[in-house]
């Protein structure tokens, strides 16, 4: 054992501390961004009837690994788990739908046999390798349609409403993929015709593929690799294999989505990576963007989820989308946040008596619906006025010894540099007038 401190402490001494790796503040003007899409999907959830649910950001880490299925090393590998101090083993949440499942299923929510609209935005955590476009810690948006009866309508409705999302955010290129990942009938069918494809051409296949053709040769149809690719192209097509209860619901699908006029591109080798997806998977990308940055959303039917977690198959849709990915492409597509409106009121105080006045008249402006700016812990004039030159601010009330005495405010024009002095007792209504 040395007997060097910790390298930790002596390296550091000053620098203080900093986010994990992968991880980020959200503050400043890059809120704008998050706050218009909250906007937007707010609207369009009362819209649509979802309602929000919250979830723990915590779950008990079994939950995660249980309903994985053939992904369960990936996801037990890029889980966040913590040992609580009575011994439960969470961990935090690398996704959100099977928190809403959880809380569906324990809430007993499906026993009036009607369906559930759900919608949720919060962080998740996968620990990944870290290159542009991933985080460790990240933001999902979603929205989930739990219960009642599997009615092909609502796989468009989820669709839709991510659709629509995009469209509200005047996002541009826009390009959704629809797929079929069938049922636990012609599934199984299919994967062993793949099988067959696939074993002739063993050699040519990248070392990934080598082990998933045994387990999940589904997952050999997205494979990124150029080989594993061209092969995939000459593979069975799943859209000629589906059962006829399948086949019959992703056109239907499909014609809703016509008859909303949302149109699609049908992508055979689209398929998730979880055994729990059913029938309908689906992804929305910005068309032409940078390889890892063009997935914004992606979704499907998730029927079998509910087995796992140890009850009756029970319909489920939804889709997330991936809140850094949907910013970096407002970013990008030059989708401008709304500036904050030129409104504010931004307050000016000379010496201590104003100060302290001034914090009675903030009330005041307060409970009138004005809002207010300050830098009270300011006391030069100069850096005062240099504050308020923002284009937030319309209006700087400048309040100083003799104002006080007198029981009257300036009221300053701050674009047309223009000042009156008016009664305090009149300050409301001097301002609601110069304020529309
Ligand atoms: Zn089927
Ligand atoms: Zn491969």
């Amino acid at each position: 054992m040395s007997s060097k401190p910790p390298e930790k402490a002596v390296s550091k001494p000053d620098a203080g501390f900093s986010a994990p790796r992968g991880m980020e503040d959200i503050y400043g003007a890059e809120w704008l961004y998050w706050d218009k899409l909250f906007k937007v999907a707010r609207k369009l959830s009362e819209f649509y009837d979802f309602l929000k649910i919250e979830t723990p950001v915590l779950e008990e880490a079994d939950l995660f690994i249980n309903t994985a299925g053939e992904a369960t090393e990936l996801v037990e590998k890029e889980l966040y788990t913590a040992r609580s101090k009575t011994g439960e083993m969470l961990a935090l949440r690398p996704e959100i739908t099977v928190g809403v499942a959880r809380a569906f299923l324990e809430h007993k929510l499906s026993r009036a046999g009607q369906l559930q609209k759900f919608w949720y935005e919060g962080p998740v955590f996968r620990y990944e390798r870290l290159a542009p476009g991933r985080w460790r810690e990240f933001h999902q948006l979603g929205f989930e349609i739990m219960g009642g009866v599997n009615d092909p309508l609502y796989d468009a409705q989820i669709v839709l409403v991510l659709w629509k999302l995009f469209e509200s955010l005047k996002l541009k290129k826009v390009a959704l993929t629809m797929n079929s990942v069938g049922c636990k009938i012609c599934r199984p069918i299919y994967m062993r015709q793949l099988q067959n494809f696939y074993k002739n051409h063993e050699d040519a296949l990248c070392e990934d593929c080598k082990r998933r053709f045994k387990v999940n040769p589904l997952r050999l149809l997205d494979c990124r690799n150029e080989h594993c690719r061209e092969l995939a192209h000459q593979a069975p097509n799943f859209f000629d294999k589906l059962c006829s209860p399948c086949s019959h619901h992703f056109r239907s699908v499909l014609e809703y989505l016509d008859e909303l006029k949302v149109p699609y591109a049908l992508n055979n080798f689209l398929v998730h990576g979880f055994d729990y997806y059913a029938r309908t998977v689906f992804e929305l990308s910005i068309d032409g963007g940078g390889e890892e940055l063009q997935l914004l959303a992606c979704g499907g039917r998730y029927d079998y989820l509910f087995e796992t977690l140890g009850t009756k198959s029970t319909p489920g849709v939804g889709g997330a989308l991936h809140m850094e990915r949907v910013i970096f492409a407002m970013k990008a597509q030059g989708v401008v946040p709304p500036p904050k409106p030129g409104k504010r009121v931004f307050i000016i105080h000379v010496g201590d008596l104003a100060k302290k006045k001034m914090l009675g008249i903030i009330e005041t402006l307060r409970e009138a619906g004005i809002q207010v700016s300050e830098a009270l812990s300011k006391e030069s004039l100069q850096a005062q006025l240099k504050m308020a030159g923002g284009e937030e601010n319309k209006l700087a009330l400048i309040l100083g010894q003799k104002e006080v005495f007198e029981e009257s405010i300036i009221i300053r024009d701050l674009k047309h540099a223009t000042q009156e002095t008016v009664p305090l007792t009149r300050l409301v209504d001097e301002i609601r007038k110069r304020i529309k």
